[in-house]
């Protein structure tokens, strides 16, 4: 008998490489070498294979030009992942930029994306959860069935603050607002007034699914940080809801150590650690839900509702 979407659950991984870090914090950085790909993607990918995940990978089109980085995204599509549009470069502050840039970063992220798998994406992700609700027309225009930029918690613009200001980098104003906090925690069509609003949208948004009633972020960003029995409660409450969940990875999660100053979120714990944390959290999820590719959960969603 087919899952109920409530027992369904989303793997998602965001390919931001090492340039798309030391870009987070102002710093120009080559495309290549990556450690992030070569060390992060590549652990992913075997991980994946060891456990039987099929993921979403957000994938940004400039890294598709550079030969070893294709390699393991052309891996990851034999093998059944999905492929997902991340933009093509990556700005930050990409609900500011105009809508002829955005719609080129979007296309030139398609055409990347379909070098490798023959067909044009039909999920988006925003960099640094940046959209608001005329990006959001503008995806389901061009025929895509799901978003997944929007973090149903108040406490981003607060973190990012404090994550500025114990790294003495640039304080951003733009990402997540307060008020998305008053987002589904699971999907849903947005108004075409409010991103965190329920609406007529064809375009589903499939939200990074934080701690009901709460609202904090449980992504991996924050678990590998906080370690596993905070993962395990949150996980539990999220089941116990019936809430189908979206779960966020970055690849930069399973990279090898990366020693360079100017990275502040990515510092501190060894790579054997992260490795056998992320391992029992995929463990975790695959055994209390039935896993999708984020295009088959919005497409099953889609089909027969909540
Ligand atoms: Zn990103």
């Amino acid at each position: 008998m087919a899952a109920k979407v409530s027992q369904l659950a989303t793997i998602q991984v965001d390919l931001d490489g090492l340039w798309t870090n030391l870009q987070y914090y102002g710093h120009d950085a080559p495309v290549s070498p990556d450690i992030v790909f070569t060390s992060g993607l590549r652990r992913y990918l075997d991980l994946f294979e060891e456990l039987g995940i099929k993921a979403t990978f957000f994938v940004i089109g400039k890294d598709v030009g550079i030969p070893e980085k294709k390699v393991l995204l052309q891996e990851a599509h034999e093998k059944g992942h999905e492929l997902a549009n991340h933009t093509f470069t990556h700005p930050f502050g990409f609900r500011k930029l105009s809508a002829s840039q955005q719609q080129a970063e979007i296309e030139q992220g398609e055409r990347a994306i379909g070098s490798i798998t023959g067909k044009k994406p039909r999920g988006f992700k925003a960099p640094g959860y940046d959209v608001d609700t005329k990006i959001l027309s503008l995806l389901a225009e061009k025929g895509y069935l799901y978003d997944s930029s929007v973090i149903p918690t108040p406490a981003y613009p607060l973190l990012m603050k404090i994550n500025s200001i114990l790294t003495r980098s640039v304080s951003r104003n733009h990402g997540p607002r307060w008020s998305w906090g008053m987002a589904p925690n699971a999907p849903y069509h947005p108004s075409s007034k409010k991103v965190w609003r329920k609406g007529n949208n064809p375009l589903l948004e499939l939200p990074c699914t934080t701690f009901p009633v709460l609202r904090i972020p449980i992504h991996a960003t924050f678990a590998v940080k906080l370690g596993y029995p905070f993962f395990r409660g949150a996980l539990e409450v999220v089941k116990k809801r019936a809430i189908p969940l979206n779960y966020e990875f970055h690849a930069a999660d399973l990279s090898d150590t990366i020693i360079d100053s100017r990275l502040g979120h990515l510092q501190g714990i060894p790579i054997e650690k992260r490795m056998a944390l992320v391992r029992k959290m995929l463990a975790a999820i695959s055994t209390n839900y039935e896993l999708r590719t984020s295009i088959e959960l919005a497409q099953e969603f889609i089909t027969h509702g909540h």
